[in-house]
């Protein structure tokens, strides 16, 4: 059976308490599915993990972080530890999100070490790739997720490549209400299984490897049915419980066909 991960971005929205309202919604929600094939994943603002681990305690909804620095401990003000997000019940972290990359200057030598880091300390990293408009419009797509990969997997331990989930993420389609097509999708996606099978060889075909950007209820039947999609990670949509719960629906009956 295909793997299938249902990942939540609440990036940064909701206040602890929004945040409980909005993780019960999803688990009353998936409880009435009954048992899932997909695995669910919410990535709250890290203040609000602990309440968000407190709903989804007993359930199989996993806990994931945003973001963390690479040293475990230190001086290092405002920034949180791979190992702050296990003992808070992460098993997740997103590495590498454009908005980190574009916003906080984050290179792609800071996000290597920060997903040899987390992988090490125990996490699952999800890494996030993708191309600018510009970068598209100039044929440089494939060269730029080349590149990406390289660096941002460079002190990576071939054992540990298991432990790394991609998200191709085309940078023009997160948050603009314009995903990705379905050629263009599935022609990256494959583009990347590639990369990992020569790289790294038949682990590849375990490798889960996500889409994100403009994923919602509307669009998610044709991209999650894609052969090489694994799942999605989804901003907007996933502070919606309703269109949430529905693309974790959908992927189900992909699933069970
Ligand atoms: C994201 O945050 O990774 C994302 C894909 O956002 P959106 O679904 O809102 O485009």
């Amino acid at each position: 059976m295909k793997k299938m991960l249902i990942a939540g971005n609440w990036k940064m929205n909701t206040t602890p308490k929004e945040a409980k309202v909005l993780a019960q919604k999803i688990l009353y929600g998936l409880e009435s599915l009954g048992k899932t094939h997909s695995k669910v994943l919410l990535c709250p603002p890290y203040t609000n993990l602990f309440a968000v681990k407190e709903v989804i305690n007993n359930s199989e909804i996993e806990l994931g972080g945003q973001n963390c620095f690479y040293e475990l401990q230190g001086a290092y003000t405002g920034e949180i530890s791979p190992l702050m997000l296990l003992e808070l019940g992460c098993s997740y972290v997103i590495i590498g999100h454009s908005e980190r990359r574009t916003y906080f200057v984050e290179t792609d030598d800071v996000i290597n070490k920060k997903v040899s880091s987390a992988v090490v300390a125990g996490l699952k990293v999800i890494l996030c790739i993708g191309e600018t408009l510009e970068q598209r419009k100039n044929n440089d797509t494939f060269a730029i997720l080349e590149y990406q990969l390289n660096q941002d997997l460079h002190l990576l331990e071939i054992k540990d490549i298991k432990n790394v989930i991609i998200a191709y993420e085309p940078v023009w389609a997160i948050g603009t209400g314009i995903s990705a097509s379905v050629e263009q999708i599935a022609e990256a996606h494959d583009w990347i299984r590639e990369f990992f099978r020569n790289k790294y060889g038949e682990i590849a075909n375990e490798m889960i490897i996500l889409y994100g950007g403009s994923l919602s209820d509307n669009n998610c039947f044709e991209i999650l049915n894609i052969k090489n999609v694994n799942g999605g990670l989804i901003g907007g949509a996933s502070l919606d419980p309703t269109k949430f719960l529905n693309i974790i629906k959908t992927a189900e009956d992909l699933l069970s066909q």
